[in-house]
């Protein structure tokens, strides 16, 4: 395996707000989830969802809140 001659410190800015820095051969990187806002990771996602469901099942079978 050939080792690449061109990597670097990448700062990576994710849209969470989140930045740190990896070893590529980009300058700079964005991404729109990182593992610090990813819901594979935090979970936070995922339970909003399943929420909004919950949510919709009850106001569509009248079971929610008035
Ligand atoms: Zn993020």
């Amino acid at each position: 395996m050939k080792k690449p001659d061109n990597q670097m410190d990448t700062k990576v800015t994710c849209a969470c707000g989140n930045t740190f820095t990896v070893r590529s051969n980009k300058k700079e990187l964005h991404l729109e989830v990182c593992n610090k806002c990813h819901p594979a990771f935090t979970g936070e996602k995922i339970v909003t969802v399943k929420k909004g469901n919950v949510e919709k099942f009850n106001r569509k079978y009248g079971l929610g809140e008035k």
